[in-house]
């Protein structure tokens, strides 16, 4: 999830990256080196897309 500017990880909320405004980011691999695990945030103008919807720039289901 996004909050208060950061991409967290979902499962211990450390901050892992820093999200703009105007972010946007997608299938980029997003280490948390608490969980040992790898996050692929799809991120459009700040803000966290849901699985399942279409991505903006590709049209590609979220996964
Ligand atoms: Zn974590």
């Amino acid at each position: 999830m996004v909050t208060g500017g950061w991409y967290t990880c979902p499962c211990c909320r450390r901050r892992l990256i820093k999200i703009g405004r105007t972010s946007t980011m997608y299938r980029v691999p997003v280490y948390c080196r608490a969980c040992k695990s790898e996050w692929f945030p799809a991120i459009w103008n700040g803000r966290e897309l849901e699985a399942g919807k279409p991505f903006p720039l590709t049209g590609e289901k979220i996964s």
